[in-house]
Order: structure tokens, then C-alpha cells, then sequence
């Protein structure tokens, strides 16, 4: 078997290398991969971190993904959507902090009222802010038309997940009918692209029937298409959802830490331009997980900013971390946990993906 060193030495790495870094299981040999993909963020990107603040304004939703604790099909969970001024005071701390840019996050709504609120809420938060304070949406799935309205309006990013890029294993977390299509995913990750937005993507890490060869043909799916950021962490079982049947067959949350890690590494290597998330999700299994995510190449953390009163309603995963705290303590605990990394955060820069500017000036 070819040693760990000897791939990391290589300049592109093969689907057969990437499932050997995935199948890790020395800790010595996953501290070398952890230790290169740094240096090459290190180089490319700096010891920075972005932060941007994550409002998750509403957890009404049409769809009903087999994971998700917020699924339409969960009559346990109690509907909330923040109003225009809350989000606008949210947006105003996010500046208070210097904080260059927010994420909306919510449920996936597509009626023409939801279509048209959005549109008027970007406008008023533009209103509102610096020209160039970033707003990233993460919204779902939408038509090109509406894509392009709120680009329009002045949305610059867009997160949509592939989940996984294997549409056998997408059929089984997913109900099967229109509303949860494996193409209408993949179309909407092109009209992303199309309608001019800095596009992310990811995928859930330690998911029930997902394999190494899985996972290793989502990091080559994120390459092959191009995209300029990326947010992936582990698979959270939540006990009110139809795939928490199915946690036996789920490696224990240490594996999927561990996993989630070499798959941050790993796209590191490989992609060394692009924004990586440290996501939540590694945190809830580490207290420091995301700080880890940070060591292992990821550059970008998006601290909750939604008002505590409705954190408890927003459990997309059981044992979600940081719901009984305000988002002044997440933030000056955050600042804290990124010095004691030796990395800092980056205040007076918007963080655009390097890889975005550059496909941005090729064009
Ligand atoms: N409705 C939007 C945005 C909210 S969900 C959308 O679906 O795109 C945001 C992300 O949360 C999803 O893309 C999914 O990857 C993640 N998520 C949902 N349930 C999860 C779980 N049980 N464990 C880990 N991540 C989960
Ligand atoms: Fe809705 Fe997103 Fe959860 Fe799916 S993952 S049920 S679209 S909030």
C-alpha cells in the first residue's frame, strides 16, 4: 500500500489517493495530512479566519428531508420566521461587530410572497449597511428567475448542499417525489453559478449507507464543477426524523469527527483557493471542532447570531451547541478560541473566495 507521505507529495491527487486519505486510521498519518493541507491554506489564504453571521430567520418549510429536525412532516417542532426589523437588528450587531457579511438561512419556501419578501428584506439590508457588506443566502432550491431577483437585488453568495453527489444514496435520505428530485438539485446548483453568485456547496459527512467511495466522489464532484466555497461536516442524528431508524448503522461521532476533518483536508489539498466552512455540526461533537476544521484548512466560521429565543426551534441535528447563548458571548468566546489557534480573524476584509476572483478575472 502507498504511504500517506508519498501521496502527499503528489500535485493532483487520484479518486484511489483521495479514498486512501479518507481511510485513514494512524493518528500519525492523519496529523501529516492535517499538517499539509494547513501549510497550503497557510500560503494560499493566510492564518485567517472570515466570519460571517448566520441568521436563521425561519424554519418554515415545503420539503422533507429524511434528516432534517425542521422537516415539514415534524408537528413536534413549534414554526417561527423573524420579522424584517429583527433581521435588521441582527444585521446591525453583525456591523456593531465588524462582522463584513451575514448569511439567511431558513426553511426552503418558494411562494411568491416568500419570493417577494426576500427580494424587498436584501434591499433593505443593503440600504442599511456599507456597499460592500456581503449577504449570503441559503434558501433552497429556487427557479433561475428568482435567483437572479435577489442576486439583482443585491444577494452575492448562494449555499445550496448537494448532500451527497451520489443520487442512489440522495433517494434514500430523501423522499421520493418531485419536490426532493436529485436533478432539480443539480440544476439548481447550475442556475447558482449561472445567475453570477459566489456559489457553495457541500455535503453531510458519516450519513447511514454512505461509503468512503462516496465521499471521495463528492470531493471530485465540488472540484469538477467548480465551486468557490464549500461547507461540509458530519451527519447529526435527530430522533424525530425518518433516518434516525437507521443509527445503527452509523459509525460512532468520533469516527464521523475524525472523518469530517479528512474530508476538510483533503479538499483543502485540492482545491487550496476556495472558502471551507468549519461548520457547527463538528462543534457538536468537539467542543473545540471547529477549531480543528480551522487547523485542517478550513477559513471561514459562521457564529449564530440568531436571537436565543428562537435557537431552540432551528435544531436541524439533536445536541445543536451554543442555543442557551446570546450572540455577544458566541462572539467574544469565538475571538477567543481562534487566537488560542494562533490564527485571527480577518475584521476589515470581505473574504471573498480567492478561487471566485480569479474565475471572476478569467472571464
Ligand atoms: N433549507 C435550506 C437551508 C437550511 S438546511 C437547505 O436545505 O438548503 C441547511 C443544511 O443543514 C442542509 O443543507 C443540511 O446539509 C444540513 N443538515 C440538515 N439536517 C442535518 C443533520 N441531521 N445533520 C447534519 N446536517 C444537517
Ligand atoms: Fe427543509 Fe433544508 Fe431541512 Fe430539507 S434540509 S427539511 S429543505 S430546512
Amino acid at each position: 500500500m502507498i504511504a500517506v507521505s508519498e501521496i502527499l507529495e503528489k500535485q493532483v491527487l487520484s479518486r484511489q489517493d483521495i479514498i486512501r486519505l479518507l481511510s485513514i486510521t494512524d493518528k500519525g498519518d492523519q496529523e501529516l495530512l492535517i499538517k499539509k493541507a494547513y501549510s497550503i491554506k497557510e500560503s494560499t489564504i493566510g492564518r485567517k479566519v472570515y466570519l460571517r453571521g448566520l441568521i436563521e430567520f425561519s424554519n418554515y418549510c415545503r420539503k422533507d428531508c429524511y434528516y432534517c429536525g425542521i422537516r415539514s412532516g415534524n408537528n413536534k417542532v413549534t414554526r417561527y420566521s423573524l420579522s424584517d426589523e429583527e433581521i435588521l437588528r441582527v444585521v446591525e450587531l453583525a456591523q456593531k461587530k465588524q462582522l463584513t457579511g451575514i448569511v439567511l438561512q431558513s426553511g426552503e419556501l418558494n411562494s411568491e410572497d416568500f419570493i417577494k419578501r426576500i427580494t424587498a428584506l436584501i434591499t433593505k439590508i443593503k440600504s442599511a449597511t456599507d456597499p460592500e457588506f456581503r449577504i449570503t443566502l441559503s434558501l433552497g432550491e429556487q427557479s433561475l428567475e428568482t435567483y437572479q431577483r435577489w442576486f439583482n437585488a443585491g444577494a452575492q453568495r448562494y449555499l445550496l448542499r448537494i448532500e451527497t453527489s451520489s443520487e442512489e444514496l440522495y433517494r434514500k435520505i430523501h423522499p421520493d417525489n418531485e419536490l426532493h428530485s436529485f436533478n432539480v438539485r443539480l440544476r439548481c446548483l447550475e442556475y447558482i453559478q449561472k445567475a453570477g453568485y459566489m456559489a457553495g456547496t457541500g455535503v453531510m459527512i458519516g450519513l447511514p449507507f454512505q461509503t468512503i467511495e462516496n465521499l471521495a466522489d463528492d470531493l471530485l464532484f465540488i472540484k469538477e464543477r467548480d465551486f468557490d466555497m464549500v461547507g461540509m461536516g458530519p451527519y447529526l442524528e435527530h430522533a424525530d426524523t425518518p433516518l434516525y431508524n437507521h443509527k445503527d448503522l452509523l459509525m460512532p461521532v468520533t469516527e464521523r469527527f475524525n472523518l469530517s476533518i479528512r474530508m476538510i483536508a483533503v479538499l483543502r489539498i485540492m482545491m487550496p483557493d476556495i472558502n471551507i466552512a468549519s461548520t457547527t455540526a463538528l462543534q457538536s461533537i468537539v467542543p473545540s471542532g471547529r477549531e480543528a476544521g480551522l487547523k485542517a484548512g478550513a477559513n471561514v466560521v459562521m457564529p449564530n447570531l440568531t436571537p436565543l429565543k428562537y435557537r431552540r426551534s432551528y435544531l436541524l441535528y439533536d445536541n445543536k451547541p451554543c442555543i442557551d447563548k446570546e450572540a455577544d458571548d458566541c462572539l467574544e468566546c469565538l475571538e477567543r478560541r481562534i487566537k488560542m489557534i494562533g490564527e485571527e480573524i480577518a475584521y476589515n476584509d470581505y473574504g471573498d473566495s480567492i478561487h471566485f476572483i480569479n474565475r471572476i478575472l478569467i472571464k
